[in-house]
C-alpha cells in the first residue's frame, strides 16, 4: 500500500502520529493509499520552519517573488496532464473536467504575478508643514489554508498564490480524500524557485485542523468546505484573534423564465446539474421554471438529456460526461437523500438509482437523478445534496421564484435564463447571493474578479481572489514621517530666541 507524506521543510516527511486515512479511487471502489493525518506536534514543526522562512521572503523584493509565480505557471503547463491524471484518480472526475481544476487555478497564479503592482501603498506628500504620510502592505508572516476534496488543485492555489505573492508563509491542510495534488503542486513552487519552508502540506482531519486555529503563530485562515465546518473554524479563529474567511456550502437556484430560449436553458442545466457529478459548489441543484407551462416545457427537453448522460471513469477518455462521486460514504448520503425525496413526495422523473457500470461494480458511480414538484419544506431542498441530482421547484410566478432563492439559508451562486432584459436586471440587482449568471448556468468569477457567496455560503469580509486576496493576505501600515530641517537651510549666524 503506498503511504502518502507530508510535505515540511521543502521534504516529503512520513506521518508520525500513526493515524492514517484510506485514500480510494473512486472509479475501482479500491483504496489506492493511505493519507497520514497529523497531530498538534507535526503542525508545530512546520509551523515553526515556515517562521523561520519567511522574513527572508518578505524582504524579498515583490517582482523576484513574481518571477517565481510566472516560472511556477509555465511548470503547471508543463506538467498539466500529470496533474490531471493525479487529481482525476483520486477525486474521480474526468480528465478534461481535472484540466479545467488545475486551469482555473493557474489563472489566480497569473493574476499574482501582479504583485508588485497591487502591493503598491498609498503616500501622501505634505499631509502638514514638513509631514509625509504613506501607507504600506505588509505580508502578515505565517498563513494556513483548509481546503477541500472538490476542488484539489484549485482552491488550493486560490489561496497559497496569493499569500505566498504577498511574502507570507503558507501552511495547506488539503482534503485527506485526494492530497496527491497539493503535495505535487508545493513541489513544483519549489522547482519554481520558492525556498524551502515557504510553502507546507501537512495532511490531517480535525486534529491538524484544530492546531492550525489554535497556534498562536498563525495570523490567517482560509477555509473552503461545508458550512458546519466553515462555521465552526471561523468562530474559534476569529475568538482567537487571527484573521479568517471560510466559504461553506450551496444551494444554486437557476431560475427559468417562460421566455427562456429552453434548448439552451436545459443544455445549461444538464451541464451545470450533472458535471463533476454535481459535486461543485457551482452546481445548479435548484430549477425554477416559472409557470406550470414553463415547467412542462422544460422537464420535457430535460429528460432526454439528461438520459443520454454518459457515466463513467476519467480513463474512458472525453466520451464520458461525469464520473463516480468521491466515496462510498458519500454515494450512501446521496441515495438516502433521494429516497427522502421520494418518501417526502416528490416526483422522481429520472431515477438513477439502479445505475451500474459494466467491470467497475464497485466504483462510487451514481446515476443521474431529476425531480420534479419539489417543495421547500423537503429534505432534498433544504439540504446541500453535492450529487447528481436535480431538483424542480415550479414557481407561480416571478416574485415567487425570487423569493424562493431569496429565503433560502445558501447563497453562493444562482442563474435566470431569460430573454428580457428588465427581469434580468431586476434579478440582479436585488437578489440576495453572491454571483449571479445571466444565461450563464455557472458564474464564477475569473481571477481578477472576486468569488464569494452570501448568507451561510460566507463567514468573513473578503472574498477570495482578485483584488480582495491582496487585502486577505497583507496589513496596512500607516507611517507619518517628520524630518527636522537639515543642511541644506545652511547654517545660522544670528542670534534668536527659541521658536
Ligand atoms: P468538508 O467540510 O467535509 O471538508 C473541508 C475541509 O475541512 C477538509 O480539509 C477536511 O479535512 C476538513 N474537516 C472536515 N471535517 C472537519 C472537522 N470536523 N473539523 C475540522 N476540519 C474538518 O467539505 P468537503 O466534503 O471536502 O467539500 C465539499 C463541501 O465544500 C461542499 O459543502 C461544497 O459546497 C463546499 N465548497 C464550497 C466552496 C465555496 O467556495 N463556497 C467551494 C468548494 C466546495
Amino acid at each position: 500500500m503506498k503511504e502518502l507524506t507530508h510535505y515540511i521543510g521543502g521534504e516529503h516527511v512520513k506521518g508520525t502520529s500513526g493515524r492514517f486515512s484510506d485514500v480510494f479511487n473512486p472509479a475501482t471502489g479500491e483504496v489506492q493509499s493511505r493519507c497520514p493525518l497529523a497531530s498538534s506536534e507535526e503542525m508545530s514543526r512546520a509551523v515553526e520552519i515556515a517562521a523561520a522562512a519567511q522574513p527572508a521572503w518578505a524582504a524579498t523584493n515583490p517582482q523576484r517573488r513574481a518571477r517565481v509565480m510566472m516560472e511556477f505557471v509555465r511548470l503547471l503547463n508543463r506538467d498539466m496532464d500529470k496533474l490531471a491524471m493525479a487529481l482525476s484518480a483520486e477525486h474521480g472526475k474526468t480528465f478534461p473536467d481535472a484540466k479545467g481544476d488545475v486551469q482555473r487555478g493557474l489563472e489566480v497564479v497569473e493574476y499574482c504575478i501582479g504583485a508588485p503592482q497591487m502591493l503598491k501603498g498609498e503616500f501622501t506628500d505634505g499631509a502638514g508643514p514638513g509631514i509625509d504620510m504613506y501607507s504600506m502592505k505588509q505580508p502578515l508572516g505565517v498563513t494556513a489554508g483548509i481546503t477541500p476534496f472538490n476542488f484539489p488543485a484549485m482552491i488550493p492555489m486560490w489561496m497559497f498564490a496569493p499569500a505566498l505573492a504577498c511574502g507570507n508563509a503558507f501552511i495547506l491542510k488539503p482534503s485527506e480524500r485526494d492530497p496527491s495534488v497539493p503535495l505535487m503542486l508545493a513541489e513544483l513552487m519549489e522547482e519554481a524557485g520558492l525556498p524551502k519552508g515557504l510553502l507546507q502540506v501537512v495532511n490531517g482531519d480535525k486534529e491538524a485542523v484544530d492546531a492550525i486555529i489554535d497556534h498562536p503563530v498563525i495570523q490567517s485562515i482560509g477555509f473552503v468546505g461545508s458550512t458546519p465546518i466553515a462555521e465552526y473554524i471561523y468562530g474559534r479563529g476569529c475568538a482567537n484573534g487571527k484573521r479568517v474567511q471560510c466559504f461553506g456550502g450551496a444551494k444554486n437556484h437557476m431560475i427559468i423564465m417562460p421566455d427562456a430560449d429552453m434548448d439552451q436553458a436545459a443544455d445549461a442545466l444538464v451541464g451545470a446539474g450533472y458535471g463533476a457529478a454535481g459535486e461543485r459548489c457551482m452546481a445548479i441543484s435548484v430549477a425554477v421554471p416559472v409557470g406550470d407551462e414553463t415547467a412542462d416545457r422544460l422537464i420535457e427537453k430535460l429528460v432526454p438529456r439528461i438520459e443520454k448522460l454518459k457515466v463513467g471513469p476519467y480513463t474512458a477518455g472525453d466520451d464520458v460526461d461525469y464520473g463516480p462521486v468521491v466515496t462510498a460514504e458519500a454515494k450512501k448520503k446521496i441515495l438516502g437523500l433521494v429516497q427522502s425525496g421520494i418518501d417526502q413526495g416528490a416526483e422522481l422523473v429520472v431515477d438513477g438509482r439502479d445505475f451500474s457500470l459494466q467491470g467497475y461494480e464497485d466504483g462510487f458511480f451514481v446515476g443521474p437523478h431529476l425531480f420534479d414538484k419539489v417543495t421547500p419544506d423537503m429534505d432534498i431542498y433544504t439540504q446541500e445534496i453535492f450529487g447528481p441530482v436535480l431538483s424542480t421547484v415550479r414557481a407561480a410566478s416571478y416574485e415567487e421564484a425570487l423569493k424562493l432563492a431569496m429565503d433560502h439559508e445558501y447563497g453562493n451562486g444562482t442563474a435566470i435564463f431569460t430573454r428580457d432584459g428588465d427581469a434580468a436586471r431586476d434579478f440582479a440587482s436585488r437578489i440576495n447571493i453572491g454571483m449571479v449568471g445571466i444565461n450563464v448556468p455557472i458564474p464564477v468569477p475569473l481571477a481578477y474578479h472576486t468569488f464569494g457567496g452570501w448568507k451561510k455560503s460566507m463567514f468573513g469580509d473578503l472574498n477570495q481572489h482578485g483584488p480582495d486576496a491582496f487585502k486577505f493576505y497583507t496589513r496596512t501600515k500607516t507611517v507619518t514621517s517628520r524630518w527636522p530641517s537639515g543642511i541644506k537651510d545652511g547654517g545660522e549666524f544670528n542670534f534668536k530666541p527659541m521658536e
